[in-house]
């Protein structure tokens, strides 16, 4: 392996440590619930999700599951622009 394919590799593991660097833009989910599968979207800091909680609620289990699990690489909805 060459001096340049190893700095990258060491950069690239200093970066995985640091997930608030990354800022998730849009992507959509193919949740599994224990009831039924549901699609899962965000754009630009907003969730959408197919459930009939979230229609009503603005939120559900399954946008509140990916925040906790993707965290910093998430936009804070309450960081001013
Ligand atoms: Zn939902």
């Amino acid at each position: 392996m060459d001096s340049a394919m190893i700095g990258k590799i060491q950069k690239a593991k200093e970066y995985a440590e640091q997930p608030e660097l990354m800022q998730f833009k849009s992507f959509d989910v193919h949740f599994q619930g224990e009831n039924s599968a549901h699609t899962v979207s965000y754009h630009e800091g907003a969730w959408n999700c197919e459930c009939g909680f979230f229609q009503s609620r603005g939120f559900c289990s399954h946008t509140m599951a990916l925040e906790r699990v993707l965290g910093k690489m998430l936009k804070s909805s309450d960081s001013a622009e």
